[in-house]
Formats: C-alpha cells, structure tokens, sequence
C-alpha cells in the first residue's frame, strides 16, 4: 500500500513538472508572437504615417512646384522632412511658427543648394507674376550630426528673409551676372546692402551661437570681451563671401563701419 502511495506521488510530481513545463513554453511562446505582431503593427503604422507625410507635403508644395526650378535643386522628399524638422524644432521661436506656417503654406519655398561653396542662401526666385522667396540648402547641412550648425545656417538665411521682406534686399539684385550691366552707382549701392545685411545675419548668428554654447566651434564669432562685438566677421564676409571680389573696393571702406 506503502509502494502504491509512493508511486502515485511519484507520478504526480513529474505530471505537475510537466504541466507547468508545457505551460510555461506555451506562454513564452504566446509572448513572442504577441511582440512580433506588435513590431509589425507599429512598422506599418509609420510607414503609413510617412506616406501621408510625404502626399501632405506634396501637397503643400504644389505652390512651389509651379516656380521653375531645375530638378536637380529640388529637394527629395525625405530631405523636405528633415528641413521641416529643423524648422519646427528651432531654438528661435518666430522660425518654429511663423516661418513654419509660411513653408507649409508653400508662401516660402524650399530648395537645395548645388552651387557655389555656401552652406545654404536665401534667394527669391522670379515666378509666373511675382518672386516667390527660396531657402536653399545644401545636403551636407541637412545630413550633418551637428545639428547646431544646420540651426545657426537656418537662422542666418532666416534673417537674409526678413531683410527682403523689410525691402534691404532686392529681387533682382543679387544676381551676379547682372552686376557687370548695372551703373557703378548701383553696384555700389548693392554691395553696400550685401555688407550691412551680412554683417547683421553674422552678428545675430552668433549670438545664438553663444546662446546654443556652440560659439567656440565658430572662428568669426570669438567675441572681444571689452567692446562684447565679434570682430572677426567683418574678415569673414571679405574671405568666404561670394559677393567678395566685385565688392572688394566698397568694403574695404567700409571695414570698421558697422
Ligand atoms: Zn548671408
């Protein structure tokens, strides 16, 4: 009677081992499809998301598809979304809304910067009945781990912006190959603008270059401690502006100006 006993809790010991084994895999595999399903779920969610992301931003700029432009400076859609980005999350608030609010409106287009040797310009580009504005810029800002520059690039073409929407710069006058037909009155009045413009877009670039803590990792804004001015930008804008050799003369009188 003993050894039946003993038997029959024998057995019940390995069923009990075994029914918690069994279950226990069961569960765990329970657990890994339910987390796969889940994965698959949220890859298809976003990948929709981006695809209505990117009809939306299609849509936005029809407006700016209409102003010809080579196909080459247009921008990819993936590159729109990161200038959107850059721009909903800037650390100056009139650019996180207003300038925001005027690119998905398609009244500010945007564009990809293939020329010359600048990080990104602002240019209005002539269209059917007006010029629409174009912040150009180039792919190696949009890709840069440095966010911070491609703020600071942003900022400065943002100022350039408002200079064009206060008139202190032109539509047609930034265009090199017209500078040779103009007046040297003209010509002078021009690289005046482009001096005093530039100086400013500089200046407030790298105050919040200071702001951002990232002033150090920009020559042109050391800062003079006395006169709290930065006083290697006038040098700046002579040695990297495009502008520099048909302006030369005009600026270097103006040098010490500002
Ligand atoms: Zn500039």
């Amino acid at each position: 009677m003993k050894r039946v006993q003993k038997n029959r809790s024998k057995f019940l010991t390995k069923f009990l081992a075994w029914f918690v084994a069994t279950w226990f895999t069961i569960g765990i595999i329970a657990i890994s499809i339910s987390q796969c399903s889940v994965s698959d779920t949220s890859d298809r969610t976003n990948q929709k998301r981006d695809h209505v992301k990117t009809q939306q931003i299609e849509l936005m700029h029809k407006k700016c598809a209409q102003v010809p432009l080579p196909k080459k400076e247009r921008l990819t859609a993936k590159q729109t979304l990161r200038v959107h980005d850059l721009i909903k999350t800037h650390p100056i608030e009139e650019i996180r809304t207003m300038f925001f609010t005027k690119i998905l409106n398609g009244n500010v287009c945007l564009g990809q910067r293939i020329y010359g040797e600048d990080d990104a310009l602002f240019k209005p580009i002539p269209a059917i009945s007006n010029y629409v504005p174009f912040l150009f810029v180039r792919d190696s800002i949009l890709s840069t781990r440095r966010e911070w520059l491609a703020q600071l690039v942003i900022y400065h073409e943002y100022v350039h912006y408002k200079h064009w929407l206060e008139g202190r710069l032109g539509n047609d006058t930034m265009e090199q190959e017209k500078i040779e037909v103009v007046s040297h009155e003209e010509r002078m009045d021009h690289c005046k603008k482009i001096w005093y413009t530039e100086f400013e877009a500089y200046q407030k670039e790298c105050v919040l270059a200071w702001e951002l803590g990232t002033a150090a990792r920009l020559a042109f804004c050391s800062i003079d401690q006395n006169s709290h001015t930065f006083p290697l930008i006038e040098k700046h804008i002579v040695d990297t502006h495009r502008w520099s050799e048909t302006c030369a003369n005009v600026w270097h009188g103006l040098v010490g100006s500002d």
